[in-house]
């Protein structure tokens, strides 16, 4: 038994840890100052009950800080790493931790390192070990060397390591040693585990707490002076007032409220299949003004067949549906079959009689091509031997491979990649009369065939070969050398169709003035055909070449008109990237090999792809899309702007309570009317019958225009200026409206008084959670039961205050009120929440 591969030590904060922490909050420990004074002043029940409030406040938000955590955790979880293992010599893809000693792992680019293990095949293998050494340079590995056995970890390069990754090539190992027993294991007990940063929002909402609390002090001290000089009022009286001005200004409920709307948010964009790694990345997917997408499997499907075949300098096009052997020429057929079969990395999988090719869906069509081709690619397979490989990295945009003629002992250079790249490197050509020199009329003819079958949408790979010398050292020969004197063979042209769903994502992120840019590393006629399939509207097309040109300040100025980059290679994106931030834009980038990792973790919103991506590239991005799909990335950026608004909703619901609360505090005390709202009856308005509406709201569905906004600028916070008089508009008013209560109830003593003013208050507040389901649009337009959370929310904030000003109401110093006063208190509070309101909305005053 060697338990599962996990190092074990993973560092989790535990709930104590989060409760402990609520603790460092500004605010709590204004609300524990207003404990301190209530006992001075001998206010026993005051102080017990803040305390009370404050303890359920911090274990309420704790939990919901802890419940986000695991969420995070299980979305991470599906997004973990795999490894792949071969079993009873089948490839199967299992969880990394499911690695056992002994399995047979295979190794690509990208892939995290899942075990320990002792190569057995490495193909240009290059592993990054920075974790274990701080060395950044990759380590070259080999399979076929034996070093003494006192060799350290470090120098050992027939080994990898976990946690390690695979910069470049490929390999094959058996696995010696997994979780705690590995060398990573046994040396680090510290492990990962990136602190989380806080969010916008939590970081907007502590600016919040210090404001309040500076506001508080201010507020306390004027009342406190004009009380004491001008009305003469008793220091214990001026000493309540400021204790309920603490309770009134602090929103108790607002930090487990923002974690419950983006925890809420980041499950539902896993449902629809967009997994969240941070919390944070909930809202900068609210603000996305760009995505900058790849195309190949993303805006298109990836399932690539190949439908034409065209053949040297005078490409006929020919369709493979049409083939017969004597359309294509022998010596063209046989080495365009030959690269076909040899020039990839798939691995081929025997199930019963089935032979599968499984790999890059590109290199399987090119398979399926040599049986149309009448050739069987398992026999050529057999037949040449693969003696040395070139690895195909976006850079290079070509794969090379030599192989060996096991009969004749003759060697081949086979070269597979962009047409234009492999042309370059040619100096012959099939042409009807045989094998021509490229000249310069060639090639411009060849490079017009390129760009004429590219612009109708095809996916080119060019085929070319040579022979070589049989007493050549194809170990040491240098790579340049094995890639030019080329004889260029045929061009192949596959279909990859745009996914369904893409066109309606386009239009929908166009709407929602977002702008989407296409950045490929394929031929640019192809990238306009796509664009023109999927309804993006293209100014611009700038290319890898065109990029090393300019200078940043000049692709500053033409940035924002550049719809599409074709054949760029990973680092243009990161600079693509890094001048559109500059530019003000938040930017959403998505990225699935090793080498996009910086372009990932410099943008705003990282988005890996979950099948095709590489566990480098998921490892720096902030959301895993699942399905790879473009749709999805514009289905979470829909979430994002719903959870900003829900965020929104809720903190102006909590915080319109505090504003009435304080300004009608500062009022009675300085008029000197006496205490018109009690610290039990505050708590239970910002806590109890407030909080029950506003959870509700974190589950309120998108309003429709949702995806008709334009975004301006930047992180817009919540509270923003119009968000501010907001407040203190509604503020004033339900102030007013408490206090027109309060007085018309005076006449029955100051008790009753303060129960109308605490109802109305309740009632004022339900209203509004009403009406700002809907933040801009009239509160008539939608069905009230569409959101059950907030029903049940209402109905219990409802219940409340009811209970409040009835068997509860000498506990929080008022007195009983009977049904119809508090029916005709509801309906006041009702009337004037949702008719002010919506006289807002009416007048265009956005929110
Ligand atoms: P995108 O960046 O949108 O995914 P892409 O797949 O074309 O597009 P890259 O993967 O960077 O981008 O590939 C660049 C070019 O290299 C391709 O357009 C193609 O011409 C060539 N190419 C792609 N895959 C292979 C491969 N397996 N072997 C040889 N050449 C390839």
């Amino acid at each position: 038994m060697c338990g599962l591969n996990v190092l074990g030590v993973r560092k989790r904060k535990s709930f104590l840890s989060i409760f402990l922490d609520q603790f460092k909050n500004l605010l709590v420990v204004l609300l524990l100052v207003a404990t301190a004074i209530s006992i001075l002043v001998g206010e026993i029940i005051d102080a017990i009950l803040i305390v009370a409030i404050v303890l359920f406040m911090a274990i309420v938000s704790a939990f919901q800080e802890y419940r986000a955590e695991r969420i995070l955790e299980a979305l991470k979880r599906l997004g973990s790493p795999k490894a792949r293992v071969i079993r009873e010599g089948r490839i199967m893809e299992v969880d990394a931790s499911e690695v056992v000693p002994g399995d047979i792992i295979l190794l690509f680019e990208g892939d995290r390192v899942p075990a320990d293990a002792r190569l057995v095949e490495a193909v240009d293998l290059y592993v990054d070990e920075s974790l274990l050494t701080g060395e950044s340079v990759p380590v070259g590995k080999r399979a076929d060397i034996v070093l003494p056995e006192k060799t350290i970890e470090s120098d050992r390069i027939n080994m990898v390591f976990t946690g390690t990754y695979v910069v470049r090539g490929r390999g094959k190992a058996i696995v010696v040693a997994t979780g705690k027993n590995t060398y990573l294991g046994r040396i680090a007990q510290l492990v990962e585990e990136v602190e989380e940063v806080k969010t916008p929002f939590q970081e907007e909402m502590d600016k919040l707490a210090r404001k309040i609390a500076a506001i508080v002090v201010l507020i306390a001290a004027t009342s406190f002076l004009v009380g004491y000089i001008l009305y003469e009022v008793g220091i214990i009286d001026l000493l309540l007032s400021s204790i309920a001005l603490a309770v009134a200004a602090v929103p108790e409920g607002l930090p487990a409220i923002v974690t419950i709307v983006l925890s809420v948010a980041a499950w539902i964009m896993a449902k629809r299949r967009a997994l969240v790694r941070r919390l944070a990345a909930v809202e900068s997917l609210g603000a996305a003004t760009v995505i900058a997408t790849d195309k190949t499997g993303t805006l298109t499907l990836n399932r690539l067949r190949v439908e034409k075949l065209l053949i040297g300098a005078q490409p006929r096009d020919i369709k493979l549906e049409s083939l017969t052997d004597r359309e294509i020429p022998q010596n063209v057929a046989n080495p365009v079959a030959l690269i076909a079969a040899l020039n990839n990395t798939l691995v081929v999988e025997k199930v019963d009689n089935d032979v599968k090719f499984r790999g890059d869906p590109l290199e399987v069509a090119l398979v399926q091509m040599v049986y149309k081709l009448g050739y069987d690619p398992l026999k050529l397979r057999k037949e040449y031997k693969v003696v040395r490989e070139i690895p195909f990295s976006s850079e290079r945009k070509r794969m090379t491979v030599v192989v060996q003629d096991n009969s004749s002992g003759k060697l081949f250079v086979l070269v597979k990649g962009a047409p234009e790249i492999l042309l370059e490197r040619s100096t012959a050509v099939y042409a009807e009369e045989g094998l021509v020199r490229i000249d310069k009329s060639i090639s411009v003819e060849l490079l017009n065939v390129f760009e004429h079958y590219a612009s109708e949408g095809y996916r080119l790979i060019g085929l070319a070969f040579k022979e070589l010398d049989r007493d050549i050292d194809i170990e040491t020969i240098d790579a340049e050398d094995l890639e030019k004197n080329l004889v260029y063979l045929a061009t192949t042209c596959l279909i990859d169709p745009p996914r369904p769903e893409v066109p309606e994502a386009v239009h929908k992120a166009l709407g929602a003035g977002i702008r989407v840019v296409m950045i490929t590393g394929d031929h640019p006629a192809t990238a306009r055909a796509i664009a023109k399939m999927i309804g993006l509207p293209v100014r611009k097309v700038l290319t890898g070449v065109e990029l090393e040109e300019i200078s940043d300040e000049e692709l500053a100025r033409i940035v924002d008109e550049v719809d599409i980059y074709a054949r760029v290679t990973p680092e243009h994106k990161a600079r693509i990237v890094r001048l559109l931030r500059a530019k003000g834009h938040v930017v959403a980038v998505t990225g699935d090999g090793v080498n996009d990792a910086p372009a990932l973790k410099l943008a705003d919103i990282g988005v890996a792809m979950g099948k095709r991506g590489t566990d480098v590239a998921k490892e720096a991005a902030d959301i895993i899309i699942l399905d790879d799909n473009f749709a999805t990335i514009v289905a979470a950026i829909e979430e994002g702007r719903k959870a900003f608004d829900n965020v929104k909703r809720t903190v102006l619901y909590l915080l319109t309570a505090n504003t009435a609360e304080v300004a009608t505090i500062f009022y009675s005390a300085l008029v000197g009317i006496g205490l018109l709202l009690t610290a039990p009856m505050l708590l239970w308005i910002n806590v109890v019958t407030d909080g029950f509406p506003a959870a509700g709201m974190a589950f309120e569905e998108a309003e429709p225009d949702i995806m008709k906004r334009r975004l301006r600028g930047r992180r817009r916070g919540v509270l923003g200026r119009d968000q501010l008089i907001y407040l203190l508009l509604i503020g004033l008013v339900f102030s007013a409206a408490t206090l027109v209560a309060a007085y018309f109830y005076m006449p029955y003593g100051i008790r009753t008084a303060r129960s109308a003013a605490f109802l109305a208050l309740m009632s004022l507040e339900l209203g509004l959670s009403l009406s700002l389901r809907r933040l801009n649009s009239t509160v008539f337009s939608y069905s009230i039961l569409s959101n059950r959370a907030w029903v049940l929310g209402y109905l219990a904030g409802l219940a409340l205050a009811i209970i409040g000003t009835g068997p509860l109401a000498s506990a929080m110093k008022g007195a009983v009120l009977d049904p119809a006063t508090q029916l005709t208190l509801l309906a006041y509070g009702h009337i004037i929440a949702i008719t002010v309101d919506e006289v807002r909305k009416r007048l265009g005053l956005k929110i």
